[in-house]
């Protein structure tokens, strides 16, 4: 296994539960990639994802290693889910409980909404249903792969999954707010709402009904649980291991890695670096998929952690939403014109809230994100950095957060591609219908056999709960190349 982040941990757990022995190869010196964590003055931040989603599939990754998720990684269920801010001050709560949801949008004043939220719960529910075991949890060989689920592909027509998703939430709710509420979850698959299928609905109810997660600790808890119940299980993970080439043998196929400068036999290798790295620095004598050249990128973020003396007044949540007044052409800017939004909207998450350990007594640990535009456009972060971290501050201010700071650190594009994503952007390659499915780059190497892929950049695709599936989806083509766990 190359990679310790989700992708190579949920692989890893599967393939010891197939029976093989596994080695995980990581270049840092811990578990979790992206979901990674800075401690600084007292204070801990998760630097990476900090909505958890779907956790059954950490069930099922601990459960393949004989383990009990609840115990080895306690979470709880947040409740607000969100707390969105619009421009005009007014708040909606995203709450847990579907009958809770219906008395929060009856008591802002949104009794015809209230009436229409069971049946859009529905609508998601049917998509989320037809979705995941017919294209997400699935492997493609090719398009026409496609073909073989008339069934569900109709149900996806039948359900108006390839119409757009703005305009199929809008037609269950008047008020606008609650459509950027329930749709500005395409913007993790990165696309703008307007842009999106309404298949991509799936992701609202991924967010919105089934629920929103918080590890006890935080969420870089997520890897590390991970990984000692791996090592706990018989795997070997060693950290401060880059590897840094691929070994073959005479017929051509994989025969194992090397890794600091150790070379270590291998029958099968499941790569997790940013897919057009893994290219360059382990397969430079391949071209890289098609689908890579001249592919369609997520916009990126900047990432505020800043541990601040005092906390948050009553009603603000461990998740905070807060809408711009502008929209579409927010947009239009990051999206298409590369540029940094004249009015972004900005999530403002603080875990020290559910877990007071994170900050020390009276301070609080604030995460501030604000999509900006991937390294293909025009903005310079060497200048743009200290402007951009005032606005922020101005940001926190104004909208009434503690902003006494005692320590901050400011995540750019620049130091995502440090870290070997490509384009500066952690979100790897947007979900347009194009990159998506059997279009989004394989999770097999064809032209090496043994070797194969997981992680954002091939399938199924982006966020935790997918990179999560796409370790077993690797694993799904480790059994196939070697005929089964042993
Ligand atoms: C700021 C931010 C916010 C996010 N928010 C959310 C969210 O709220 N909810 C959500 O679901 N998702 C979110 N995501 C997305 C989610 O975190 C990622 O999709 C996921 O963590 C990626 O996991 P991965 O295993 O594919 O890649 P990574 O986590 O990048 O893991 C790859 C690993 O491989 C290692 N590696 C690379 N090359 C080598 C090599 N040659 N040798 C050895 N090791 C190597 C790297 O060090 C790394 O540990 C967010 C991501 C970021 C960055």
């Amino acid at each position: 296994m190359v990679g310790a982040g989700l992708a190579g941990l949920a692989a890893a757990a599967r393939l010891v539960g197939d029976g093989h022995d596994v080695v995980v190869l990581e270049r840092g010196g811990e578990p979790g990639g992206r979901a990674g964590t800075w401690t600084a003055a007292g204070f801990t931040f998760d630097t990476g994802p900090t909505v958890l989603t779907m956790p059954h599939l950490l069930d099922q990754a601990f459960a393949r290693l004989g383990r009990d998720r609840a115990a080895d990684l306690p979470l709880i269920r947040l409740d607000p889910a969100y707390r969105a801010v619009y421009d005009d001050d007014s708040e909606l709560l995203v709450r847990a409980d579907p009958a809770d949801q219906v008395a929060e949008l009856r008591l802002r004043g949104l009794a015809a909404d209230a009436r229409a939220f069971p049946g859009f719960v529905d609508w998601l529910r049917e998509l989320y249903d037809v979705e995941v075991p017919n294209f997400i949890e699935r492997n493609f060989d090719s398009p026409v792969d496609l073909l073989t689920r008339p069934v569900p592909a109709a149900k996806l027509v039948r359900l108006g999954g390839f119409g757009s998703l703005e305009k199929a939430v809008s037609r269950h709710f008047a008020d606008p707010r609650l459509v950027r509420l329930f749709t500005f979850q395409a913007m993790y698959a990165g696309l703008a709402p307007a842009e999106a299928l309404a298949i991509y609905a799936v992701i609202t109810y991924m967010d919105c009904i089934s629920g929103a997660y918080f590890p006890v600790g935080g969420m870089h808890q997520v890897p590390r649980a991970l990984a000692s119940a791996l090592t706990s299980a018989g795997a070997e993970v060693r950290y401060e291991h880059p590897v840094t080439s691929l070994l073959t043998d005479a017929t051509g196929k994989l025969a194992g890695v090397v890794a600091g400068g150790e070379r270590i036999a291998a029958d099968a290798v499941v790569i997790t670096s940013d897919l057009p790295t893994a290219y360059a620095e382990l397969l430079p004598q391949l071209r890289p998929p098609r689908a890579l050249g001249g592919a369609d990128w997520s916009p990126s973020c900047l990432v505020w952690h800043v541990g601040v003396r005092g906390e948050p007044r009553p009603g603000v949540a461990h998740h905070n939403i807060h809408f711009a007044r502008a929209w579409a052409e927010s947009f239009d800017q990051l999206i298409t014109r590369k540029e940094l939004m004249g009015d972004p909207s900005r999530l403002v998450t603080i875990p020290s809230l559910d877990a007071p350990g994170m900050a020390p007594p009276g301070h609080s640990a604030l995460y501030v994100l604000e999509p900006v535009p991937h390294l293909g456009g025009s903005v310079d972060w060497t200048t743009e950095r200290g402007p951009a971290r005032e606005r922020l501050h101005g940001f926190l201010q104004a909208n009434g957060y503690p902003d006494d700071i005692v320590t901050e650190h400011l995540v750019t594009p620049l130091d995502w591609r440090a870290q070997g994503l490509a384009m500066g952007t952690p979100f790897s390659l947007a979900h347009t219908f194009a990159q998506t499915g059997p279009f989004r780059p394989a999770n097999v190497e064809p032209r090496l056999p043994g070797v194969f892929f997981a992680g954002s950049g091939t399938t199924p695709g982006v966020g935790v709960p997918m990179v999560l599936i796409s370790g077993e989806l690797a694993a799904d083509r480790v059994r196939d190349y070697l005929g089964g766990g042993r």
